[in-house]
């Protein structure tokens, strides 16, 4: 009967510890949190094998074994947590070789600070089994025994280290979900980190002003800021995933073509210049710089532009390019200015003086004839001279805002009239008489016919008669002067309601066509005067007169055919 009993107790325990088992089995499964699982062992192993406790000890940041848990029917149970266990240093070897420690009575074998202890907790018999993991000892379960001596079984101790076994799965697993835990909370914060940071450089790209756009080798657009969208007036959705170019010369297409090409993996950037054709039609700058990207093996896989709109700055430079080459032209003239005065002056001057030096040696041998030669000579030196002090003082006045405009009642057909007919006289009489040197060009040029027509009634204007003696006086002595002999030139005045033009037209040498345009500018003359003598002035002043007069004057030239100038002034400047 005995023996039935005891067969029956040991089936009976045989079920109740495969239950645990089971239990903690399932725990480790389905419980991701150790410390239940741990405790729960504790507990159950207490119960089931009536000790007085179970506790779990785990190494702490010094190696030493340290209680973590304490099953709950043990005295004082929670001051226990934490507290140093000796006997795990005593049998660290055994223990760290996976092999159990199995003291069924405490007795005088252990070393006196061993026995101390046992006697001070009162412990009677003990059985430590290490926490084993891949060979490594990562804690042990211990059971105490304080009121009894305890037979340990083999069952018992086998049973321990299969609980072991199963609590070092669970602890192992604990740490490997912590250090999943951790990893992953550190991932999150690379990722957001890296979110940040993206979005802190994104926020640069679409802040800036500059153009930002990457593509593919074959044009294909991957990325393009606002400032892109913006400046091109697109949607990004126009832009993604399409090719683009705006509009643009020829020859600046294939400039950026060529510098395409030219990205490689020793050069990787280059920065140039082109123009666009806005939609508007405006023709605009901009300055890129390019970076060709390449992969690991070396294949070029997208390209990123930054680009910037360079139009005011072009302007700039060209503003600047002109500055100095006006400052160029400027001190050129002023160069041409003093060799050409000194010229104009001298001549007259060694006429006078040669002149003079002849009347007084030879005045009392010389026919009233000649001497009269000499005399007209002077008098047109003179008058060249005159002229000449007078051009360059008007210009001077002009140029400094000085010349007066003061316009009176004219009648433009008698003031045309008698211009012409001084011009005619001082022709004729040989003399400078009414207009100085350019009454010395009509005498010079006395074979010339100047042809006076008037259409409209031109008698009743407000003018500056001064201003308009300057402007007619030059233009048609000019016209004189660059005409060849017998040469005829037409001299129309043409009334309308509100204004009166001047025309002036000669058979003469004409002008080429690339001087036109400076022929207004003060000591300008076209490059075929050849060696008509000239000082560049005569033009300068006309135009200021007609600006005064708020008028307008074209000019119209074939070389070797001849020249039109057309003066248009309003008929009352003041109106
Ligand atoms: P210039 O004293 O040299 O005649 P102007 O200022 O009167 O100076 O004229 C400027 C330049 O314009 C002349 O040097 C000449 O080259 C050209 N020009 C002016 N008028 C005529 C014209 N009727 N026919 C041909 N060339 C002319």
């Amino acid at each position: 009967m005995d023996w039935l009993l005891e067969e029956l107790g040991l089936a009976w325990q045989q079920v109740s510890r495969q239950a645990l088992l089971n239990d903690i089995i399932q725990a480790v499964r389905n419980t991701p949190i150790l410390d239940e699982v741990l405790q729960t062992t504790v507990n159950q192993v207490d119960v089931l094998l009536k000790v007085s406790h179970c506790l779990i000890a785990r190494p702490n940041t010094h190696n030493d074994m340290v209680v973590r848990y304490v099953s709950q029917t043990a005295d004082k149970s929670e001051s226990l947590i934490g507290s140093y266990c000796p006997f795990y240093r005593y049998y660290h070897d055994i223990l760290a070789l996976g092999k159990p420690v199995v003291l069924s009575s405490i007795d005088e074998t252990l070393p006196p600070e061993l026995l101390c202890q046992a006697h001070e907790d009162n412990i009677r018999a003990l059985m430590i089994v290490p926490l084993m993991y891949q060979n490594s000892y990562i804690g042990g379960i211990t059971l105490v025994q304080c009121n009894c001596l305890q037979k340990w079984t083999d069952s018992d101790v086998e049973f321990i280290q299969t609980l072991a076994d199963h609590c070092a799965i669970a602890i192992y697993q604990a740490e490997l979900h912590q250090q999943l835990q951790t990893q992953l909370a550190e991932r999150q914060q690379v990722e957001e980190a890296l979110r940040q940071s993206e979005a802190r450089y994104r926020a640069i790209v679409e802040d800036q002003t500059e153009l930002i756009c990457r593509f593919k080798p074959d044009g294909t657009i991957t990325f393009v800021n606002d400032a892109y969208c913006r400046y091109f007036n697109k949607q990004r959705s126009e832009l993604i995933g399409q090719t683009f170019l705006p509009t643009m010369p020829s020859h600046d297409r294939a400039l950026i073509t060529k510098n395409f090409r030219s990205l490689s993996q020793e050069h990787p950037t280059n920065t140039y210049e082109h123009r666009i054709l806005l939609p508007s039609g405006e023709i605009r700058w901009q300055q890129w710089s390019d970076r060709a990207l390449f992969d690991e093996q070396g294949n070029f896989i997208e390209c990123q532009a930054v680009g910037r709109d360079i139009t005011q700055l072009k302007q700039a430079e060209d503003d600047i390019r002109h500055a100095l080459e006006k400052e160029k032209e400027a001190s050129e003239l002023q160069s041409s200015f003093v060799s050409l005065v000194s010229h104009e002056f001298r001549t007259p001057l060694t006429i006078i003086q040669t002149s003079a030096e002849l009347l007084e040696h030879y005045n009392h041998m010389w026919s009233e004839e000649k001497k009269q030669k000499h005399f007209t000579r002077i008098q047109t030196s003179v008058s060249r001279m005159t002229h000449l002090l007078e051009d360059v003082l008007t210009i001077g006045k002009a140029e400094a805002g000085k010349l007066k405009f003061e316009p009176s009642p004219v009648d433009l057909v008698a003031f045309c009239q008698d211009l012409v007919e001084n011009l005619r006289m001082s022709a004729v009489s040989g003399h400078a008489l009414a207009f100085g040197e350019q009454g010395g060009i009509a005498a010079k040029h006395r074979d010339r016919a100047i042809n006076f027509a008037i259409q409209g009634n031109c008698t009743d204007a407000k003018m500056d008669e001064k201003l308009l003696g300057h402007i007619l006086t030059n233009l048609l002595s000019n016209a004189m002067k660059y005409s060849p002999k017998g040469g005829t030139i037409r001299f129309d005045l043409i009334s309308t309601s509100d204004s009166a033009v001047f025309r002036i037209q000669d058979t003469g040498i004409g002008i080429p066509v690339q001087d036109l345009d400076k022929l207004f500018e003060s000591f300008r003359r076209a490059s075929n005067v050849g060696t008509i003598p000239g000082t560049g002035l005569g033009l300068a002043i006309v135009k200021k007169c007609v600006d005064l007069h708020r008028g307008k004057i074209a000019v119209e030239s074939e070389l070797g055919v001849g020249t039109t100038f057309t003066v248009t002034l309003p008929l009352d400047a003041c109106a």
